[in-house]
């Protein structure tokens, strides 16, 4: 059945990714590009950012920003509150100002000035309920934290509060994955985002599995873990409006939105990837020459590419159908100039006849039979 949020998808943007490069501690899982805090001067880095954001002259029209990591709670209070009011003032029309939080890393004070500054969602990487995951997944905060830092965001004023939730943890099942979705659900949480886990290259938990010290969910379980989410969020009212993303209605994530309409943003920070149609690119990594860059008004970019119209419709096609109300025909082709019906015509009949992607009302989408296999349907759009 079609999912009809967001109807007017298109004008959700553009947005501005801030891209805090640190952490206080690495995650036993974590393949982000994210660096120790305590090794480096991140003052430093932050004023750089700071003086990037500056010298973009297109700040006046954006409408979301997300300041996300990393970690941007292991900055000072001093450091995150200077980078939101700075992005504040540079993005007056911002309507949605969002920050990634660690349940363990804030306090009430803190909290009331991201809210006083303009910051209204956040989004706490909660990840799991269940504590024996955590210290497995090496969060370094506590369940209670979690529950804390949710009890003190709403005393703080924040009324959008997203949770982001890990299943297929080693050792986990069916019953203790219901347990952690029923435990973001109790906390009122406006927002969940829910990832399986994912065993990157050259961290703590995949040398774990190679050595055989934990064994990974099995295949069968991991999916029907999925499909438990989209059970029990959706009867709780907590609508799926994306393949791993669920909101009460009106919750839904604009800044992420604008990104799956393939819409334009800035990103800034080491690492941070902009996008403007037609072209991507991303920031150099290396913090030093970053920094050096940026003081000698040089460009910080590692690498940019630009796509031709038909990989940008492809790329739009890929990006829409993510969303449960897929791609807007009539949308598509004003934004790309193609018509995706004709456009992908094989990928779509095929889907078709296997029950897999339905036409409906000027759209077409997955269906919910599909969307635990979405990434090797979604391959076939990437390519014509
Ligand atoms: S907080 Fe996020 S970015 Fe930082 S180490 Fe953990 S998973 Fe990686």
């Amino acid at each position: 059945m079609l999912n009809d949020y967001p109807s007017k998808s298109a004008s959700v943007g553009p947005g501005l990714y801030i891209h805090v490069p640190f952490c206080r501690t690495k995650c036993n899982y974590c393949g982000f590009y994210s660096k120790p805090i305590a090794e480096y001067d991140a003052g430093a880095v932050v004023c750089a950012m700071i003086a990037e954001m500056e010298r973009h002259e297109s700040l006046e029209s954006i409408k979301t920003i997300y300041i996300g990591g990393g970690s941007p709670s292991s900055l000072t209070q001093e450091h995150l509150l200077h980078l939101v009011n700075r992005a504040k003032l540079l993005c007056p029309a911002v309507e949605e100002f969002t920050v990634e939080i660690n349940p363990g890393h804030i306090n009430k004070a803190l909290l009331s000035k991201l809210r006083s500054a303009g910051v209204n969602r956040l989004s706490i990487g909660a990840q799991s309920f269940i504590q024996r995951e955590l210290d497995l997944l090496g969060r370094g905060h506590t369940v209670a934290c979690i529950h804390k830092a949710v009890r003190q965001s709403r005393a703080a004023g924040f009324d959008n509060i997203s949770l982001d939730l890990i299943f297929a943890v080693p050792g986990s099942d069916l019953n203790s994955w219901k347990h952690n979705l029923q435990a973001a659900i109790e906390l009122t949480a406006d927002h969940i985002s829910t990832y399986n886990l994912t065993y990157e290259d050259n961290t703590p938990l995949s040398r774990d599995l190679a050595a055989g010290v934990i064994r990974s969910v099995d295949e069968d379980t991991d999916r029907a873990m999925y499909e438990l989410a989209i059970d029990e969020l959706t009867g709780a009212d907590i609508i799926q409006y994306e393949i791993s993303n669920f909101a009460r209605k009106g919750f839904e994530c604009k800044h992420n939105l604008n990104y799956w309409a393939n819409g334009s943003y800035v990103g800034i920070g080491p690492g941070a990837t902009s996008y403007l149609p037609g072209a991507r690119s991303t920031n150099l990594t290396d913090f030093t020459r970053y920094c050096e860059m940026v003081r000698c008004g040089a460009s910080t970019l590692e690498e940019s590419e630009t796509h031709n119209s038909l990989e940008r419709a492809c790329e739009t096609a890929v990006l829409n159908l993510r969303r449960r109300c897929g791609i807007d025909l009539a949308e598509f082709r004003t934004r790309t100039g193609f018509n995706a019906m004709q456009l992908f015509a094989e990928s779509i009949r095929k889907y078709q006849e296997l029950g897999l992607i339905e036409k409906t009302g000027g759209r077409i989408f997955l269906t919910r039979q599909a969307l635990g296999i979405a990434d090797s349907i979604l391959c076939d759009f990437a390519l014509v």
